[in-house]
Order: structure tokens, then C-alpha cells, then sequence
């Protein structure tokens, strides 16, 4: 599956908003979105946007997929598979989303990026109820249990990035064992879980036209 490879800081000014796709430097004056608020390219910094509906719900969809780091077809099938479960279908969508495996070792806190949580995925430093899972697509079901396996100084590392972003918190849907590099799956996470605003209904209008 395709993945994106260029500058992830002109992501965050074309959406003007911060995504937290570059680590610690997100968290200091170093980042793009403070030092230069406004889009990239040649005639970012003079072009008036005004969106219209479309382009709102294109916006929106391309915030969320770059939130998560996904390509339109991996996202496109998100949207599918709410579309076809009970219940809100953006709701599900974000529910879907958020159970991403890739997503919990970020948001158990392991990694500070949700890019680098996928590396630690495939190279196989996860398991899910002692099993190797090397597919950050794996979605978690409650009752689940994540375990990280990899060398001393990766560990060290973790410990590291952990108590410099104090700041973040684990949502409700996960138990985290920071001392053990282990997670626990306690519930499914719902619209409040999601860190971040989005406005997955604008989503929702965009693919069902
Ligand atoms: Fe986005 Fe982080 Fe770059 Fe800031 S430093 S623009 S939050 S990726």
C-alpha cells in the first residue's frame, strides 16, 4: 500500500492546523504552523481561500486521512465499512479508525507520531494476545491485550519520549502498563475519544454524493 512521502509540515499549513505528524518538534516554536500560518507554495501567503461546500468536505477528508496517515483508498474503505455497520456511520468511521493498531500503540503512548507506531508494527515489535501482528491495519476488539517486544535501548527510548510529553493523555478505551511496555483494549472508542476536531459529517456529505 502506497504511503506519503514528502514534507509532512506543509500537510499541517495546507489544512492550517497542527496534525502532530513530526514528533517533538510539534511541540516546540520550531513548528510550521506557528513560524509560518499560512498554505504552502508560491502564492500561499497571498491567496484570500474561500471554500465552497465541496471544498469544506474535501478539506475535512483530507485532514482526517492525514491525522491518521492513510491513502484515499485505505480511507475511502473505512467509509465503506461504516457505511455497512449499525449505527452513525461517522461515528463509525472515526470508531474504525481509532482501533487501527497503528493508532493504539500511538495512542497508548509508546511512539509520539502515529507514523513511527506504524514502523514499530511492521517491524514486528507488537503483539496482540501473544501473537506477532505486523499489520498496522489490524483493527483491536475490547479485551485485547498489546505488548511491546523490542531491544533495551528501544524501551529506553520509550521511557524517554513518555516523560517528555507529559502532556498527553490515554484515552478511556485503553488501560496502559507503562513499567511493562504493555496495553489493554477496555472499551470501544467513541466520538469523544477522537483528540482532535473534526467534523466527520462534512466527511460523510463528500462521499455520498
Ligand atoms: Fe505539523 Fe508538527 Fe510540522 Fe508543526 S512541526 S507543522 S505540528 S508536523
Amino acid at each position: 500500500m502506497g504511503k506519503y512521502r514528502g514534507p509532512v509540515c506543509r500537510l499541517c499549513r495546507r489544512e492550517k492546523v497542527k496534525l502532530f505528524l513530526k514528533g517533538l518538534r510539534c511541540y516546540t516554536e520550531k513548528c510550521a504552523v506557528d513560524k509560518r500560518p499560512f498554505a504552502p507554495g508560491q502564492h500561499g501567503k497571498s491567496r484570500r481561500m474561500k471554500f465552497s461546500d465541496y471544498g469544506l468536505q474535501l478539506r475535512e477528508k483530507q485532514k482526517a486521512k492525514r491525522i491518521y496517515g492513510l491513502m484515499e483508498k485505505q480511507f475511502r474503505f473505512y467509509f465503506k465499512k461504516a457505511e455497512q455497520s449499525k449505527g452513525v456511520t461517522g461515528e463509525k468511521l472515526l470508531e474504525f479508525l481509532e482501533r487501527r493498531l497503528d493508532n493504539t500503540v500511538f495512542r497508548l503512548m509508546f511512539t509520539l507520531t502515529r507514523r513511527e507506531a506504524r514502523q514499530m508494527v511492521t517491524n514486528g515489535c507488537v503483539y496482540v494476545n501473544d501473537h506477532k501482528v505486523n499489520k498496522p491495519s489490524y483493527l483491536v476488539e475490547t479485551g485485547d491485550a498489546i505488548q511491546l517486544k523490542c531491544s533495551e535501548k528501544q524501551k529506553q527510548r520509550i521511557k524517554e519520549l513518555i516523560d517528555m510529553s507529559k502532556d498527553r493523555t490515554t484515552p478511556k478505551w485503553l488501560k496502559v502498563d507503562v513499567t511493562n511496555f504493555k496495553g489493554e483494549i477496555v472499551g470501544i472508542p467513541d466520538r469523544a475519544d477522537v483528540g482532535f476536531p473534526i467534523k466527520e459529517q462534512l466527511i460523510i456529505e463528500l462521499y455520498s454524493k
